[in-house]
């Protein structure tokens, strides 16, 4: 096969100090995989510190079918994922991790869905027994956040064991934010999307480089990337304080002019505090405003297109 053939699929894996496992992984991505008439697999070396890159040379060999990026340093794995995405050639692109966590079995199945006319195909993990209590809660608690709260819809038990179309890969290079997760941008594509059940297995060597801190942060960055409605918290408490104080003073300074007959006994003391109470709505209702700001600032600068065309269901000219 010659390397001017552009691949029908490819696999996206991003790779971080994955040494242990890599080689087993690799011969049950290609046993599922090799009657594909034609397929790359992109392994992105994400500054791997022990001898994952040999390893992955060694796999390559002369194969054609077996692409390297080797990133200068760790980029962290959403980086990695998009450099691959980027880079893929095929019709079809998929992400998968390099730990045997996600099935390889059901590749077929994403591909039979994606050519029954899904151009976006999602894995939905069922259950992970080995995970931790905040792990399960913590997700659930960010999905319904995240619905609540933003314009994306996140579907619980989706990962990133996912199939994109070319035209879908096409619209993702069109995103250039910085502080992005893969799922997220993908979540707000649009597109017609199916979902392929699935039980992650436990990890099979080496440890999940994912710690509940690095988790954290992922879940902070796909809040602020997908909502700017935190940025309005401020400003919601400010606008209820704010009238409640103007309120209570006028309801004080009335109740002791008419000569206190719910006797509050209400001193200068009070009328202070009530001050008090105004200005620091107004300081909130202020940074609230700031927010706005803010949050127009923050929708420019991640710079997304305004729309995304879905050129397979459009009709530009005829003939
Ligand atoms: N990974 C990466 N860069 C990183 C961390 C992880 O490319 O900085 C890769 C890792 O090799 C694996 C995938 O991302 O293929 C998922 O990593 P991991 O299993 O540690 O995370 P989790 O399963 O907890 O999501
Ligand atoms: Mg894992």
């Amino acid at each position: 096969m010659a390397s001017t053939v552009t691949p029908e699929l490819s696999i996206i894996v991003p790779v971080y100090n994955e040494a242990a496992g890599i080689e087993a992984f690799h011969s049950s991505l290609v046993a599922v995989i090799k009657d594909y008439k034609n397929y790359e697999i992109v392994y992105v070396n994400d500054g791997s510190s022990d001898d994952s890159l040999q390893k992955l040379q060694a796999l390559a060999g002369p194969s054609r079918a077996v692409r390297i990026i080797s990133l200068s340093r760790n980029f962290g794995k959403e980086i990695a994922v998009t450099a691959g995405i980027q880079l893929a050639r095929g019709q079809a692109i998929m992400t998968l991790d390099a730990d045997g966590q996600y099935p390889v079995e059901l590749i077929p199945k994403f591909i039979e869905q994606w050519e029954q006319g899904s151009q976006i195909v999602i894995g939905m993990r069922q259950s992970n027994q080995k995970e931790g209590f905040i792990k399960r809660y913590g997700s659930k608690l960010f999905h319904y956040l995240i619905n609540k709260y933003s314009d994306a819809h996140l579907v619980y038990g989706s990962t990133d064991y996912r199939l994109i179309d070319r035209e879908v890969q096409q619209a993702f290079m069109r995103m250039p934010e910085r502080n992005r997760t893969n799922r997220g941008v993908i979540d707000w594509l649009g597109f017609e999307r199916s979902y392929v059940p699935f039980h992650a297995k436990a990890r099979e060597h080496g440890e999940a480089a994912y710690s509940f801190k690095k988790l954290f942060k992922l879940a902070i960055d796909s809040v602020i990337s997908l909502s700017s409605s935190p940025l309005y918290a401020a400003a919601y408490i400010g606008a209820v304080i704010v009238p409640f104080s103007i309120l209570l003073g006028i309801f004080m300074a009335i109740e002791m002019a008419i000569g206190d007959p719910l006797n509050l006994n209400i001193t200068g003391g009070g009328f202070v505090l009530d001050l008090e109470l105004l200005l620091i709505g107004v300081l909130l209702l202020s940074q609230g405003i700031i927010g706005l700001y803010l949050s127009h600032i923050h929708a420019e600068t991640q710079g997304r297109p305004l729309y995304v065309i879905d050129e397979t269901k459009s009709i530009r000219t005829h003939g």
